[in-house]
C-alpha cells in the first residue's frame, strides 16, 4: 500500500532494506545518489524516503534541506540513516527536516518500527488501519466501506481510485486539498494527469456514498480545492 524511497549507495544495506519493506508489503524504490533520488521523487512522490546521510556527491542532509524547503515535499516523511551515532550529528539530521534518525549498524526490526511510526504520524493514509469518520467507516485491508447507522450498516461500493481518494480523505478530515495535492498524493503523480481527472472521481465519489445519505461530507471548497469534513450539515444518521 505504501511507496517507500531508499536513498542509500551501499549496494548490500540498500538490498537488505527493499527485501525488508517488500517483504512488510511496501513499495520500494531504490537510489543511489542524491540526484536519482530527486528525480524519482521529482516524478512520483512517495509516502516516506528513508535517506542516507553519506551520499557520493550531495550528502542526504543537504537533500532532506532542500525537500523541506519546496512546498510540495515540505510534508514529505524522512527517517535519515548514518554510520554516525554522535548526539551532534543527530541533532543536525533532525534540525534538517529528519522525521527520525537511526544510526548504522540497525536491525531491521527497529528501521520497520519508526517507519511504521512515523507513517502513523504523518502519512496515515500509507497504513492499513481502519478508519472511521462520523459513522463512515473505511478498511483498507478488506477494501470495505460502510456507513453504520440507528437501522444497520450500509454498504458502499466504490472504485478503486474513489476508495483510494476517500481513503486519504478520510485520514486528512477538515484539511483543503488542491487538486495538484490531490494528484500527488493520491495518484503519486503530479505532472501526468490534467487536474480535471480529479474533479471526475470526486463527482464518482459523491454518487458513490449518495446510498449512505453522506455525499456531502465531500466538500468543494471554492478556488482552493476540497475536503472532507465529518460537520455537513446533511449528513444524515
Ligand atoms: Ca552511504
Amino acid at each position: 500500500m505504501s511507496h517507500i524511497v531508499v536513498v542509500e549507495d551501499e549496494p548490500a544495506i540498500a538490498e537488505l532494506i527493499a527485501i525488508n519493506l517488500r517483504h512488510a508489503g511496501h513499495e520500494v524504490t531504490l537510489a543511489a545518489t542524491a540526484e536519482q533520488a530527486r528525480y524519482e521523487i521529482d516524478a512520483v512522490l512517495p509516502d516516506l524516503v528513508v535517506l542516507d546521510w553519506m551520499l557520493p556527491g550531495q550528502s542526504g542532509l543537504a537533500l532532506a534541506r532542500q525537500w523541506r524547503a519546496a512546498a510540495r515535499t515540505r510534508e514529505l516523511p524522512i527517517i535519515m540513516l548514518t554510520a554516525r551515532g554522535e548526539e551532534a550529528d543527530k541533532v543536525a539530521g533532525l534540525d534538517a527536516g529528519a522525521d527520525d534518525y537511526l544510526s548504522k549498524p540497525f536491525s531491521t526490526k527497529e528501521l520497520m518500527a519508526r517507519i511504521r511510526a512515523v507513517l502513523r504520524r504523518k502519512a496515515p493514509e500509507a497504513l492499513e488501519d481502519v478508519v472511521e469518520v462520523a459513522g463512515l467507516r473505511i478498511d483498507p485491508s478488506t477494501r470495505r466501506v460502510c456507513r453504520r447507522t440507528d437501522k444497520g450498516e450500509i454498504d458502499l461500493k466504490l472504485g478503486p481510485t474513489e476508495f483510494r481518494l476517500l481513503h486519504f480523505f478520510m485520514t486528512h478530515t477538515e484539511r483543503v486539498h488542491s487538486r495538484a495535492q490531490l494528484l500527488d498524493r493520491v495518484w503519486g503523480d503530479h505532472v501526468f494527469i490534467e487536474e480535471r481527472t480529479v474533479d471526475v472521481h470526486v463527482k464518482r465519489l459523491r454518487e458513490a456514498l449518495a446510498p449512505a445519505n453522506c455525499s456531502c461530507m465531500v466538500e468543494t471548497v471554492r478556488g482552493a480545492g476540497y475536503r472532507l469534513t465529518q460537520h455537513a450539515n446533511a449528513v444524515q444518521a
